[in-house]
C-alpha cells in the first residue's frame, strides 16, 4: 500500500516495529516484497514520488567523468527500474571467489553461497526453470547449442518481460496489508545507541523532520545515495555513530567501462545472425553475449570483458522508436510527435513480412543484410581504494544532507583485458569463417587514451563493501554494518569487486540471501503477522 504521511502507516495486528527499507528501487522493492511475503511488517521509505523523475542534484563529480551519476538514476517508486532494461546476468565463480594471483582476493562469502540464491531469485522474478538453462533455450529455438570454438564462449542473458518493478509488483503494492511504501520522504539519518538502530529520521515534503521507528533497517538507496547517507550519518555529532571510524566507507567505488570497440565484416551473415541475434521465445527475451573461455580467462588474471553484438540499420532504429512509443503508451507517460510515430510505423510496415518471418520461424528480430555489425564491450574495473565517494560539508540539499562527491578512478590495465578479449574474438570469428573483426587501432596500439573514450555502464557499485573485519569492509558477510546489531546494506554498494556482468541480478540474489539471514537474527525480528 502506498502511504503519503508518516501518520498513515499502520501496524498490522500482532506486529512489532517494522523492518524499514530505505529506497524502493530494483533491489529495495524486490526485498520488500519478499520480506512481506514471509510475513514481516515492512515499511519502505522512498524519497521520490509515484511519477518518474531523475535524481535531484545533490552531488559533484571530480574524477573520471561518470554519466550515470547525472542521468543513470531515477528517484521515484521503482527507482532505476524505471530506466533499466531488466537484463539479468549471473556472476562467474572467479568473480566472487577470486583466485591465486588474481587482482582481488575474493568476497567474504563464497560463489556457491551466492549461486544458491540465483535460482530462487530467477523463480521469484518469474523466469521458469527451463529458461534458466542456456542449453534449453538454444534447443527450443534452434534445435541445437551453437559451438564456435576457439578461446571464446557464447552465453545468454535473460531480460525481464516487465522491467519496471512498480508495475511488476503492482498487486503487492496495492493489496499487501503488511507492505507499506511511504513516498516523498527522504531518509536523512538514523537514531539509536549502543549499536542498535531504533529508527530513521525522515524529511517530509513540507520540510519537517520526523522519526520512523524500526526493529531492523536495510539501506538500499542505490550505491551513491547509500554511501552519501552513511557518510552523512558518520559526521553527525548529535549521535554516537557506530561506523564513524570506519576508514573503508566510501572506498572502492566501481563501474564497468563500456563502449563500441570494433566492426564485424560478415563472411557468413547467416551464422552471425544465428549466433548473435536477440532471441524471443514464449514472451521472453534472451541476448547472446561473448566471453573468453574459462581456460583463457584463468591464464590472464586480468579484469574480465564481455562483448555483445549490435546489428545497426534503419529498421532497428524504427523498431526502437516504436518500442519506446509503446512503452510510453503502456506506462502512460507523455506521448508527443505523432508525425514521427507514423513515419517509423510506415517504415516497419514495409518490412512486416520479413519481420514476421524472422520472429515466428527463427524467434529473432529481422536484421537486413546491409546492417552494420558493431561489437560492444563491458569491462570490469580493478577495484581501487582511491576510487571513492566522500561528502562535501559545504554543500547540502534541502534536507541538510551533504552532497556526495564522486572521484571515480580506474587502474588502466583494463585496456589489456579489452585487447586480449578482442584478439581472441577476432581469431575465432575468422577461423570459424563467420566474419572479420576490425578493431579500433588505438586498442591494438595499447594507446591509454582509448580508455577515455569509454563511458560508465550505469553499474555503480562499492563504497560499503563486504569485508571480514571493519579494517577491510563496511559490512560483514551478512551485509550487517560493522559495529551495529540491526543495520544492513543491500544493493551493489556492498560489492568488493563487480565482474563484467550487469550488477543488479547478483544484488537481488544477495537480497534473497539477506531475507533468509534476517530470520537468524532472532532478537531483532519483528513479529510476523501472517
Ligand atoms: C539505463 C539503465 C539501464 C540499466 N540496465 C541494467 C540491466 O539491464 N541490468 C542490470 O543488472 N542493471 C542495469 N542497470 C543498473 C541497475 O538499474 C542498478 O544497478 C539498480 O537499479 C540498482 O538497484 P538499487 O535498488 O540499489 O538502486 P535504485 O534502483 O537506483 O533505487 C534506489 C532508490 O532509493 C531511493 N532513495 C535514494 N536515497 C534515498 C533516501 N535518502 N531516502 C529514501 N529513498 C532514497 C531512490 O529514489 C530510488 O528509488 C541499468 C541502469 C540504467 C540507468
Amino acid at each position: 500500500m502506498i502511504v503519503k504521511t508518516h501518520d498513515a502507516i499502520h501496524t498490522p495486528l500482532g506486529s512489532g516495529e517494522p523492518i524499514v527499507i530505505v529506497g524502493s528501487g530494483v533491489v529495495g522493492l524486490y526485498l520488500a516484497k519478499l520480506l512481506s511475503e514471509q510475513g514481516h511488517h515492512v515499511v519502505v521509505v522512498e524519497v521520490g514520488n509515484t511519477k518518474l523523475a531523475l535524481i535531484e542534484k545533490s552531488f559533484t563529480s571530480v574524477g573520471r567523468n561518470h554519466n550515470g551519476i547525472h542521468n543513470g538514476r531515477s528517484q521515484s517508486l521503482g527507482g532505476t527500474s524505471n530506466l533499466w532494461g531488466g537484463q539479468l546476468v549471473e556472476f562467474k565463480p572467479s568473480d566472487i571467489d577470486g583466485g591465486d594471483g588474481s587482482f582481488h582476493q575474493g568476497w567474504p562469502i563464497s560463489y556457491e553461497e551466492v549461486a544458491r540464491h540465483y535460482k530462487t531469485t530467477f523463480q521469484r522474478l518469474g523466469i521458469p526453470e527451463k529458461f534458466q538453462q542456456d542449453e534449453h533455450v538454444w534447443k527450443s529455438v534452434a534445435g541445437k547449442v551453437p559451438a564456435i570454438g576457439g578461446d571464446i564462449q557464447i552465453f545468454l542473458t535473460r531480460w525481464l518481460s516487465v522491467p519496471k518493478l512498480a508495475v511488476l509488483y503492482k498487486n503487492a503494492i496495492r493489496y499487501s496489508s503488511n507492505l507499506q511504501i511511504l513516498v516523498n520522504h527522504q531518509v536523512c539519518g538514523f537514531c539509536g545507541a549502543d549499536g542498535i538502530i531504533t529508527g530513521v529520521h525522515v524529511q517530509t515534503p513540507q520540510g519537517k523532520q520526523e522519526v520512523i521507528a524500526a526493529a531492523t533497517v536495510v539501506v538500499v538507496a542505490g550505491a551513491i545515495e547509500t554511501n552519501r547517507l552513511l557518510l552523512a550519518a558518520a559526521v553527525d555529532k548529535s549521535w554516537e555513530c557506530p561506523w564513524r571510524n570506519n576508514r573503508m566507507l566510501g572506498r572502492y567505488f566501481q563501474d564497468h567501462l563500456a563502449g563500441k570497440v570494433g566492426i564485424i565484416h560478415p563472411i557468413n551473415r547467416k551464422s552471425l545472425n544465428f549466433l548473435f541475434g536477440t532471441i524471443y521465445s514464449q514472451g521472453m527475451k534472451f541476448q547472446p553475449k561473448i566471453r573468453l573461455s574459462d581456460a583463457r580467462l584463468e591464464s590472464t588474471q586480468l579484469p574480465k570483458t564481455l562483448g555483445a553484438i549490435q546489428f545497426e540499420s534503419s529498421i532497428s532504429e524504427n523498431l526502437n522508436y516504436l518500442k519506446q512509443f509503446l512503452k510510453a503508451a503502456i506506462y502512460s507517460r507523455k506521448i508527443n510527435n505523432i508525425k514521427d510515430l507514423l513515419k517509423h510505423a510506415a517504415a516497419c510496415a514495409r518490412h512486416l513480412p520479413r519481420l514476421a518471418m524472422a520472429y515466428l520461424r527463427y524467434h529473432r528480430i529481422f536484421s537486413p543484410n546491409h546492417s552494420t555489425v558493431m561489437l560492444m564491450i563491458q569491462t570490469e574495473q580493478v577495484p581501487l581504494a582511491d576510487s571513492k565517494i566522500t561528502i562535501d560539508p559545504n554543500k547540502v540539499d534541502s534536507a541538510g544532507v551533504p552532497y556526495a562527491v564522486l572521484d571515480w578512478r580506474i587502474d588502466g590495465c583494463e585496456l589489456q583485458s579489452i585487447r586480449e578479449f578482442l584478439l581472441a574474438v577476432r581469431d575465432t570469428l575468422l577461423s570459424s569463417g563467420i566474419g572479420r573483426l576490425e578493431i579500433d587501432p588505438r586498442i591494438l596500439a595499447e594507446d591509454p587514451s582509448f580508455l577515455a573514450s569509454l563511458r560508465d555502464a550505469n553499474h555503480a557499485a562499492g563504497g560499503c563493501i563486504m569485508g571480514r573485519t571493519p579494517k577491510d569492509g563496511v559490512v560483514d558477510g551478512d551485509l550487517k554494518v560493522f559495529g551495529t546489531k540491526n543495520l544492513f546494506v543491500a544493493g551493489t554498494a556492498v560489492f568488493p569487486s563487480s565482474s563484467d556482468a550487469n550488477v543488479a541480478f547478483t544484488a537481488m540474489a544477495l537480497a534473497t540471501r539477506l531475507a533468509e539471514r534476517l530470520a537468524t537474527y532472532s532478537d531483532l525480528q519483528t513479529t510476523c503477522c501472517v
